[in-house]
């Protein structure tokens, strides 16, 4: 994914400018990281737009409206801007962000863009950048994170959903897809969202956007443990097997890395006969045995049972 995050533009409702405000190669857009606020939409065309560096320029300028997939939001999303200005955590609003809020509502007024839309971007910006704060995550992956959301909200994926549990595994995908080693867990802590909550936002997301992540973390932490634990190479190799078929079938996202990497460990040994209680492995990898217990489960029920070795694993 590439992003020009060094578009000159500023954002009219905020003043935002620089790295707040990027391109959306894929939507054609330009748009503020800030408060979601799309400044300049770039038709598809082959001859070369005329610039505009504001989004009433951009409708004087633009060859042709507003994208028609706007269109699919007329009736209203299920969230609207707290009238009782407070976030939604219920803590006052500061000075800056309510006056922010009045400017988008008086920006609104004339806005050509639907207005729900434009609603659900304010918010959903809003709860990315205090997550990207509490994370110290760079500009690249908030900015990756943005785009990821506005995917999502025009697939369509956020309406009668959460938008903070969008936008938690927005953030997450881009700190997977970009390789920057994050744990949902540190997302969960830095969202306040039940983990199960994200994990099943951040399954939706990827499999309805079809993103292919890689899974770096899940076959680093499987040698880890398998170190840690003195489990021989072969089983270890095995246990790679058994997570590369996990992958395939999409049983990974949104799992806890190191309980899927000592369950697939767990099983590899059950199937080498080599050696291994549950609670060794749980130590190794830092999870709870009851976690680990389920983890093993389900790649028990899900993997084939055909394959040589595995008859027994009932017995696991
Ligand atoms: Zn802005």
């Amino acid at each position: 994914m590439m992003l020009a995050s060094s578009v000159r533009a500023q954002c009219e409702r905020d003043d935002r400018t620089g790295r707040d405000v990027i391109e959306d190669p894929e939507a054609g857009e330009v748009f503020c990281v800030r408060c979601g606020l799309v400044l300049v939409q770039r038709p598809i065309t082959l001859q070369a737009e005329r610039r505009a560096f504001t989004a009433e320029e951009a409708q004087q300028r633009s060859r042709t409206g507003a994208p028609s997939r706007f269109s699919m939001y007329d009736k209203g999303l299920s969230t609207v801007i707290d009238p009782a200005a407070r976030d939604a955590y219920g803590r006052v609003l500061s000075a800056q962000t309510k006056a922010t809020m009045q400017r988008l509502r008086r920006l609104q007024s004339r806005s050509n863009l639907n207005e729900s839309v434009d609603r659900n971007l304010f918010q959903a910006m809003l709860h990315l950048n205090r997550i990207a704060d509490r994370m110290h995550l760079p500009d690249t992956i908030r900015q990756r994170a943005a785009v990821i959301y506005r995917k999502a909200l025009a697939a369509d994926l956020v309406r009668g959903r959460s938008i903070l549990g969008t936008v938690s595994a927005s953030v997450y995908a881009a700190c997977r897809s970009s390789e920057t080693p994050r744990t949902l867990k540190e997302v969960v802590e830095a969202t306040g969202m039940p983990k199960k909550a994200v994990a099943r936002h951040y399954r939706l997301l990827i499999n309805s956007l079809d993103m292919k992540m890689p899974y770096p973390d899940t076959f680093r932490y499987l040698s880890k443990i398998g170190s840690k634990v003195d489990v021989s190479m072969k089983t270890q190799a095995l246990a790679r097997q058994l997570l590369t078929e996990a992958d395939e079938k999409k049983i990974i996202p949104g799992k806890d890395p190191n309980g899927i990497a000592a369950a697939s460990l767990y099983l590899a040994c059950v199937i080498e006969n080599e050696k291994c209680t549950q609670e060794e492995l749980a130590k190794a990898a830092n999870v709870t045995e009851v976690g680990l217990r389920n983890r093993i489960r389900e790649l028990r029920a899900r993997l084939r049972p055909d394959a040589p070795g595995r008859a027994h694993w009932t017995r696991a």
